[in-house]
């Protein structure tokens, strides 16, 4: 492309707490019955007041923190005035001009700011109500915490828009603010985009924050970005580069043709696989925003701020590093483990137990077996990694049998599978499997031959179709090899004897 691509970012999160933001209604994602976390404040009856959810600032302070933005002295919630039936109140309260966090930075990128507002009801369309086609609206999600980050427009390609928002995610589930999942809608990402001359040059306007360019041939002429699009309905991170690509294409495309672009919303149609407008222009002043009433400016210094800044869990860039320096692994594997939060505490577990037992241990080993076979069990059963049978130590203590020698790699796969039907020490599983794996035919039959002549009741009662009998002889043959037959075998020989 022979443009410059300017991309920002708006994601919004819906955070994880135990209420909704201004009331004490449930924030529970997984009611599948529609209206049953409501209440008159979230229902905008008249003459109800919202009060602020504290784990909700708290969560949005611990996101600035992490991301090395500056926690505003005093923060503010505002009106954003706009008509929708999924809005009952007529307007969301968000925050215009004092959001509680200023700043920071992710993978090179400037964060502007985030802020903390509250989600909307959901609006199920095409139902039928008395045969008519309706919506519906479920307000179960109205007044849910949503955080909002908006980043400036430092990105310069669908990839690094997409690795930036991966990696929010990722912070944003380390700090247990919320699961984020796009899929879900718990993380909503909207991309700006627009296109630049590559002939202007990048220029920063420190005091206002705005962004000009400035042509790099005199350094005369300054001229603002060209105007932007913004994209919504995104799902995946796949359709954000999909539809970011799509856009700077058709960018060029009108740019080329001597048109030009102005301010518009779009959504993407990802069947289509292209961007469809939604509406023009918007502009702030199109919302008459203005300072909630209701709730006063408050101090931030109510929290703790540096408590929570020590509070911080180790995030994902870091992780990944000490990851790759203490444990021999490469940026890729790192990466790996550390894209899940379970997996990486599992790992670190099971590493400590390995290096407990023999501190020459490989690493690697366990990591291949956690990523290809348990992860390959876990996805196959459809569960989680912590509902796993095999817990951090009884993998390693297999992974120390194999590297010392007394598992093949191939028994290891059998124990493995057994590992995952029960709860037990490998060490365990090999000491009661030597126990009663005879599976020899012979020792077996021997066996079998001595209890078919020693019950010969048994047998006739067999031979005249009495099926039981045969339990009763695999019984006996059991106990004579105090359990320790293979059964499966043994019923086989017994079954071949009394043909
Ligand atoms: P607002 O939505 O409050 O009017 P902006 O329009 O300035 O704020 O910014 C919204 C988002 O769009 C930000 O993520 C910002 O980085 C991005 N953005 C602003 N201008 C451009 C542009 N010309 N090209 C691409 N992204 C832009
Ligand atoms: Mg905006």
């Amino acid at each position: 492309m022979k443009y410059a691509p300017t991309i920002g970012l708006e994601i919004h999160a819906e955070l994880k707490t135990k209420s909704k933001m201004f009331c004490d209604s449930k924030n529970d994602p997984n009611e599948t019955r529609p209206n049953q976390n409501v209440c008159p404040v979230c229902l905008a009856h008249p003459g109800t007041l919202p009060t602020i959810n504290k784990q909700a600032v708290e969560h949005v302070i611990r996101v600035g923190l992490a991301l090395g933005g500056k926690i505003n002295p005093v923060s503010k919630f505002d009106r954003k005035n706009y008509f929708y039936p999924d809005l009952p109140k007529g307007y969301q309260i968000s925050q215009y001009d004092q959001p509680l966090v200023f700043g920071g930075m992710l993978q090179g990128v400037r964060i502007r700011r985030i802020h903390l507002e509250e989600d909307t009801g959901r609006l199920l369309h095409e139902s039928r109500v008395k045969g008519h086609e309706s919506s519906l609206v479920d307000f179960n999600r109205a007044g849910v915490p949503l955080m909002e980050l908006v980043t400036e427009p430092d990105i310069t390609s669908p990839e690094q828009a997409s690795a930036f928002a991966r990696e929010l995610q990722l912070i944003l589930r380390y700090l247990n603010v919320s699961d984020a999942d796009m899929e879900l809608g718990q993380m909503r990402v909207e991309a700006n985009v627009s296109i630049q001359d590559p002939r202007w040059k990048f220029k920063e306007e420190p005091k206002s924050g705005v962004s000009l360019w400035i042509f790099s041939g005199d350094g005369s002429k300054e001229v603002p970005l060209n105007d932007r699009v913004e994209l919504k309905n995104i799902n995946s991170f796949r359709a954000m580069e999909d539809a970011v690509r799509y856009e700077l294409k058709r960018h060029e495309e009108v740019l080329e043709a001597g048109g030009v672009i102005s301010q518009e919303t779009r959504g993407w149609d990802e069947a289509k696989q292209k961007s469809v407008v939604q509406r023009t222009k918007e502009d702030a002043h199109d919302y008459r925003y203005f300072p909630e009433p209701d709730l006063p400016p408050f101090e931030t210094s109510f929290f703790d701020l540096e408590k929570l800044k020590n509070g911080l869990p180790e995030l994902p860039a870091e992780k990944r590093e000490r990851f790759a320096n203490e444990y021999g692994l490469n940026e890729i594997q790192a990466a790996t483990i550390v894209g899940e939060p379970a997996l990486a505490n599992y790992f670190e577990e099971a590493v400590s137990e390995l290096k407990g037992k023999n501190p020459m241990a490989s690493v690697l080993t366990l990591f291949n077996y956690l990523t290809s076979d348990i992860r390959g069990l876990v996805n196959e059963r459809g569960i989680i990694l912590q509902d796993t049978k095999v817990n951090p130590e009884h993998l390693a203590h297999l992974v120390f049998l194999i590297e010392s020698g007394k598992l093949t790699s191939r028994q290891a796969k059998d124990m493995l599978a057994k590992m995952f039907m029960r709860d037990e020490d490998p060490e365990d599983i090999l000491a009661d499997e030597s126990m009663y794996a005879i599976s020899d035919s012979i020792e077996l039959e021997t066996i079998a031959q001595l209890i078919l002549q020693e019950n010969p009741n048994a047998v006739e009662d067999y031979r005249k179709g009495k099926t039981a009998s045969l339990q009763f002889l695999i019984g006996k043959s059991m106990a004579k090899l105090k359990g320790k037959g293979n059964p499966e075998i043994l019923k086989e020989i017994l079954l071949k004897l009394l043909k």
